[in-house]
């Protein structure tokens, strides 16, 4: 009550003036960028795009998405680079994450977050290179990947070992935020659950000056599977995947804000700042 009495007291000694002194807090904005660091060569489309029966392939983009502002330099995705993933792949056109995010100026201790989508490992993997971030990831994901997914009948494709321990390491570490579905995590920056790519994938849409961008990660692969309305086709459910890129549509300003995961023309329809390097704008 004698908070209630102070409180009433402030309000009214500013006369006409808000609270604030009439400065309204500008919103957040942040610079977005897609960073490429590597190309999968001769990637079947059937792989990527759902109920696709042609025998194309395309030179796939692996990237990483710098956000900065807010006094944060963020990651979405932290990329691979473990030697193991280069027997098992042929990789093209490899710079370390780290290494490519240095391209705009920073370093790798002064990334403070990084934002997983999911724990494949291309996604995933570089996560460690970045030892002072706080790492972000959906609950359900490292619930299902630290503990069931190993368990018989669990499913764990595409998920390396070495990263599992890593996520621990950085959950021990006290580093680690467990996300429960959708969630504004830092001002201006949301995270959604991502329709099933993973156990519980997410996206994230981030606020810049030219409106909300969708950053969509693996949950939606191409522009092909937006275009065409198709669902990726390495979903555990495509019905929940297609509602996830319907509501991308619905948050993005603008669809051309809304950015693939490994679609190349997303280095092509956006202004080059730096080699291998554009700005989502
Ligand atoms: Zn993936």
């Amino acid at each position: 009550m004698i908070a209630a009495v102070v409180m009433l007291a402030v309000a009214c000694s500013g006369g006409l003036q808000p609270a604030d002194g009439g400065l309204k807090a500008a919103a957040t904005q942040y610079e977005v960028y897609a960073i490429r660091y590597a190309t999968l060569p001769d990637f079947p489309v059937a792989g990527l795009v759902g109920d696709d029966k042609s025998d194309r392939k395309l030179d796939i983009a692996m990237m990483v998405w710098l956000i900065r502002g807010g006094g944060h330099n963020i990651l979405f995705d932290a990329g691979f680079y473990r030697p193991q993933f280069f027997k098992t792949w042929k990789v093209h056109d490899f710079v370390r994450p780290d290494e490519a995010v240095a391209r705009l100026g920073v370093k790798p201790d002064e990334i403070t977050d990084v934002i997983l989508s999911h724990a494949h490992w291309d996604h995933a993997d570089g996560t460690d290179l970045f030892p002072k971030a706080q790492v972000w990831i959906q609950k359900d994901e490292y619930a299902y990947y630290t503990a069931d997914a190993w368990q018989p009948g669990g499913k764990h494709g595409g998920i390396d070992p070495e990263d599992v321990d890593v996520f621990l390491k950085a959950n021990i570490g006290g580093r680690l935020h467990l996300v429960n579905g959708d969630q504004e995590i830092l001002p201006g920056i949301r995270v959604y659950i991502g329709g099933k790519h993973t156990w519980q994938s997410q996206y994230v849409s981030v606020a810049t000056r030219s409106g909300t961008v969708v950053l969509a990660s693996d949950n939606m692969y191409l522009y092909e599977n937006l275009e065409k309305h198709a669902p990726i086709a390495q979903t555990f459910d495509r019905e929940s995947n297609l509602r996830a890129q319907d509501r991308m549509k619905a948050i993005a300003t603008k669809p051309e804000l809304i950015v693939p995961g490994h679609d190349p023309a997303v280095l092509t329809r956006f202004p080059k700042v730096a080699a291998g390097v554009v700005r989502i704008d």
